[in-house]
């Protein structure tokens, strides 16, 4: 596996192909009791999780001693490969679902990380919160939702002038289509679109780079329901 990351031109550590397979293990041995990936063979894990996590630093090389939030975290992806690669990287993972938290609290300690936080909770009430508001340069999220309702529930986060990663596949046009209002709305501008095809026929990827200009509204984030019932 450890070939196959190299292939990609990531040329790992000693620390890092460590760090790897500990991730592997754990998400292996922890997924009956906190329910975190149906992704379980070794190659298939480390392509559509790690390698997919990964492929955002062939667009962006700046992530030392910058900030991340990652919304909707799960077990950890896109942002805890990234933090392998890049271990100065300071990340913050939310997650609704408490289960997950407990294991990425876990799983930062195995891994040996510094400068994590998991926080339990809602990205509509953590988007209104002072400490969590525009405060990060970078916001990352994969697999939570269809992009309009995304904007509300993560743009919030980040300081204007940063930027949103989405990670994205099979329905981006249409996605991007439906998102001008809330584009809008929530001060963003699509900068550009990256795509990747991953090994083995697994898929495609398209990450977003999706900047934010100015301030957005007070009002939004909506309460906790609100954008997935009615999105912008
Ligand atoms: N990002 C991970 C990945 O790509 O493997 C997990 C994707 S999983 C399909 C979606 C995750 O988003 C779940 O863990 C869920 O609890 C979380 N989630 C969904 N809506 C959320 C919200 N409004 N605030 C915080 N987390 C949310």
């Amino acid at each position: 596996m450890i070939d196959l990351m190299r292939s990609f031109g990531f040329n790992l550590n000693e620390t890092q192909i460590l760090q790897f397979q500990k991730y592997f293990a754990m998400l292996i041995t922890e997924n009956e009791k906190y329910n975190l990936t149906a992704i379980t063979e070794e190659r298939d894990v480390y392509v559509k999780h790690f390698l997919d996590s990964l492929l955002l630093l062939s667009t962006v090389t700046d992530l030392e001693d910058k900030s991340m939030i990652d919304i909707g975290t799960g077990a950890g992806f896109p942002s805890l490969p990234l933090k392998i690669l890049v271990p100065s990287l300071k990340v913050t993972g939310l997650d609704s679902l408490n289960k997950r938290i407990g294991f990425l609290e876990m799983l930062s300690q195995n891994l040996g990380f510094t400068q994590t936080k998991f926080v339990h909770g809602r990205a509509e009430d953590f988007g209104q919160n002072k400490l969590y508001r525009e405060s990060y340069d970078y916001a990352v999220s994969r697999a939570v939702a269809e992009l309009r309702l995304l904007l509300e529930l993560v743009m919030p986060f980040v300081k204007v002038g940063g930027t949103f990663y989405a990670y994205k596949s099979l329905k981006t046009k249409t996605e991007l289509d439906d998102a001008k209002n809330a584009m809008t709305l929530m001060k963003s501008s699509l900068i550009e679109i990256r795509s990747y095809d991953l090994p083995f026929d697994m898929g495609t990827r398209d990450i977003l780079i999706i900047e934010k200009m100015g301030k957005i509204d007070k009002k939004y984030p909506r309460k906790p329901g609100v954008p997935k019932k009615s999105p912008l």
